[in-house]
């Protein structure tokens, strides 16, 4: 249609045809596109009385201001930028797209359904190597499995070794083309139906469909035999390797809760950790019928951990630390239980580095504050007053809200600071010493013990003793265990407790389990004993019962007095 042709005819041409949804009008070689829609508006006038006016015009007159035609070269994203840019009437308008071929009409939705499959897409690749993400893993995984009835399948768990190292050494250019064309290399050891994802970093797994275990097994030689060729990348040779780890759905126990894919994700992740620590560049597979193995109680851990809370899995336990010169007991310190109902009981030294790897030790960390805190007012209110320490993570230290959260456990329960006391650990993870010694001076102004624990492990350094405000040291269980039959021993803890009574310290002895031992240590002149003579560590009740026994335990509690409620940190 012509930019000259008259108005009433297009109206015309419309009304005879009721399917006619738009024409295309060439005004001086441009192209438009007048829609139903568009005439209409047009043709009636804002005040609505321009019919009229109109009909005596023309084609060109007619079109919208803000032309509707797009390029064929625009891709889907600059395509729907240009949509949204149409002033807002124009927007659900049909568009005309000047292909090669001629001009074709597009309705706008079919602008944004291809949008979002491309983001769609998008959301279920990865970007650096088109391959399947983890997401599109654990969402089609589950059906394609399905698909193939009672078929065996295997998860194959592919770590590369060192892959950071390699990238250190090459660049992240050279590290980027590598894992491209290994995932091109990992495609060619797998058949069309299988699904291979790659998970994050250097991290990938093949889910094989249809396969026994040595059908399994060859898919993982293959992908080793794959990388015995170099990776060239702007004329630099390199060779990369790879830990595999395998698991099959053959696997699974009828009593495993977890679904199918999860559990294969989980134990194949298992077994390649297990042969990283085995040598690397190898096929590790956990035997199925072992009980679980550490490495794949780790990994249930980790899923585990961050429910612990909210399903009442965790209770803290109070160890008495005993005052050597008096017998009393006038402090225990609270120790973490965990008991899961999948794995039972777990023992803090196995989780609380993986919820320090989580970030769940910051929520964990004020959990125990809160119960710590609600216990002492329960001791205090009893008129058996004990103060508690609680273990605190580098973590929580590094974090800075240290002392806030402190409080507010304090202020929730009405605990005074002379009840709550901290023991610390140093680990690499103290990074910012200046901000930690500035929490540690804040707690220790306010009247509250604070402790470096696990004293003589491979941490702990004389350098601490100088850089953080302490007023205790715990030495570790390690070193008192042979305090009674190796004089060496001996000689080496009072060569700790001396210079630590010097510089104004307070001294606890970790472990200490036979009365040889505690001889000695007072002797030495240590403050402090806890270990399983004097008490295991106890439920809150049962602490209470034996106190209140008949038969006295070795040790006594304080003297019952009241406290008050008072007490702020700052
Ligand atoms: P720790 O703070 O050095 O606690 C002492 C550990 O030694 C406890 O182990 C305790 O049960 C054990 N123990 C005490 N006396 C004896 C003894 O006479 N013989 C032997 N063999 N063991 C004894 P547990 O409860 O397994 O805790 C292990 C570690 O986990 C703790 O070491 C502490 O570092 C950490 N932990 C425990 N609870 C928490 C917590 O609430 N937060 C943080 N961040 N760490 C915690
Ligand atoms: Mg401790
Ligand atoms: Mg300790």
């Amino acid at each position: 249609m012509s930019g000259k042709t008259p108005s009433r005819e297009i109206e015309t041409l419309f009304r005879e045809d009721r399917t006619l949804r738009a024409v295309v009008v060439d005004v001086a070689g441009s192209l438009s596109l007048l829609t139903r829609d568009q005439l209409d508006h047009e043709m009636t006038g804002r005040l609505g009385y321009g019919r009229a006016l109109n009909a005596r015009g023309d084609a060109a007159a007619l079109l919208p201001q803000t032309g509707s035609a797009l390029p064929p070269s625009l891709d889907l994203q600059a395509a729907a930028a240009a949509v949204l840019g149409l002033p807002e009437a124009n927007r659900y308008q049909d568009l005309l797209v000047l292909a090669a071929d001629g001009p074709r009409i597009v309705p706008v939705s079919e602008v944004f359904e291809g949008l979002s499959d491309v983001f769609r897409q998008a959301a279920l690749h990865d970007p650096l190597t088109g391959l399947a993400n983890r997401r599109h893993l654990e969402e089609r995984g589950p059906s394609l499995m399905a698909g193939h009835g009672s078929a065996a399948a295997a998860i194959l768990y592919v770590d590369l070794d060192d892959f950071k190292v390699a990238n250190d050494t090459f660049g992240h250019r050279a590290g980027d083309a590598a894992l491209r064309s290994f995932s091109v290399r990992l495609q060619a050891c797998t058949r069309e139906s299988d699904l291979v994802a790659r998970l994050g970093g250097d991290e990938f797994a093949l889910l094989l469909l249809d396969v026994d275990e040595p059908m399994a097994r060859s898919v993982a030689f293959r992908v080793l035999r794959a990388l015995e060729d170099p990776f060239i990348h702007e004329g630099h040779e390199f060779r990369l390797a790879a830990t595999l780890g395998l698991a099959m759905s053959t696997d699974v126990a009828a009593d495993e809760t977890a679904a199918p894919l999860e559990y294969l994700l989980r134990h194949a992740d298992a077994a390649m950790l297990q042969a990283k620590l085995e040598g690397k560049g190898r096929l590790g597979r956990i035997d199925p019928f072992r009980p679980v193995t550490r490495f794949a109680r780790q990994a249930l851990i980790r899923r585990r951990l961050p429910h612990a809370l909210s399903s009442a899995g965790f209770s803290l336990h109070y160890q008495p630390l005993m005052d050597i010169a008096t017998g009393a007991c006038p402090g225990v310190e609270a120790l973490l239980r965990w008991e899961d109902a999948e794995l039972g009981k777990v023992s803090p030294d196995e989780f609380i580095h993986l919820a320090e790897q989580s970030g769940d030790i910051h929520a964990i960390g004020r959990w125990v504050m809160d119960q710590a805190c609600a216990q002492a007012r329960l001791w205090a209110d009893a008129g058996t007053p004990r103060a508690i320490s609680v273990n605190i993570s580098p973590l929580q230290l590094a974090a800075g809200s240290l002392v806030q959260d402190l409080q507010s456990a304090l202020l929730r329960h009405g605990v005074p600071t002379s009840l709550l006391n901290i023991e610390i650990t140093e680990t690499a993870a103290v990074v910012n010493l200046q901000s930690a010694a500035e929490q540690l001076r804040t707690l220790i102004d306010a009247g509250m013990s604070v402790f470096l624990d696990d004293y003589g492990t491979a941490y702990s350094s004389l350098a601490m003793l100088r850089d953080l405000p302490l007023t205790g040291l715990k030495l570790d269980k390690s070193f008192i265990d042979t305090i009674d039959t190796d004089p060496a021993s001996a000689i080496l803890v009072a060569g700790v407790i001396a210079p630590a009574k010097a510089i104004g310290l307070r001294t606890t002895a970790e472990g200490v389990e036979r009365e040889t031992q505690l001889a000695i240590l007072r002797d030495l002149g240590c403050d402090t004993a806890q270990g399983y003579l004097i008490s295991r560590p106890l439920p809150a009740e049962e602490l209470d019962g034996r106190a209140n026994s008949a038969e006295p335990p070795p040790w006594r509690p304080a003297n019952p007095r009241r406290v008050g409620r008072e007490g702020h940190l700052q």
